[in-house]
């Protein structure tokens, strides 16, 4: 009902913020708070290697008082992070995050990274596809289709 995740990213656009493993948890939060964003996507070789979010500010510097100019990304992000394909339903997509409790799914095709999407992303698309279902069905209803 609510197409593929390739759908939602033609529309918000592909752009991923990344980071290398080497740079520091404070250049990491700098990053973020420019860009506006709650997670990078953590790269090495072209390739991504874990995933950093607010969260793990939270948990893993904040809570274990760990120096953030002191601490590397590589030490403190989650590896081997679940990804999606732009194949995928968003439906699909929407479960994935619900049942493994987290907000952000990079996007891969053919080996490559091409998108991340967040759970924003997936409630404001499944919003705005609801508004036109309503619409449509009333129009049905009321015969001005
Ligand atoms: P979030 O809710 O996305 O801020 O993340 C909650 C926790 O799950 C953090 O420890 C993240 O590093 C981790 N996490 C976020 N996204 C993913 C993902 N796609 N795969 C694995 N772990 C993730």
């Amino acid at each position: 009902m609510y197409g593929h995740v390739a759908d939602l990213l033609a529309d918000k656009g592909r752009q991923v913020y990344t980071a290398r493993k080497s740079v520091t948890v404070h250049e990491a939060v700098r990053e973020m708070n420019r860009k506006r964003v709650g997670a990078l996507v953590v790269i090495d070789d072209h390739r991504p290697v874990g995933i950093f979010t607010e969260r793990d500010v939270m948990r893993r510097i904040v809570d274990e008082d760990r120096d953030p100019a002191l601490t590397l990304i590589v030490e403190v992000m989650t590896p081997d992070p679940v990804t999606a394909t732009s194949s995928m339903s968003v439906e699909d997509a929407m479960a994935l995050m619900t049942a493994r409790r987290f907000r952000h799914l990079p996007v891969m095709e053919e080996g490559a990274l091409i998108g991340i999407v967040s759970i924003g992303d997936l409630m404001r698309w499944v919003t705005l596809h609801q508004a036109e279902h309503i619409d449509r069905m009333a129009e049905y209803i009321t015969g001005r289709a």
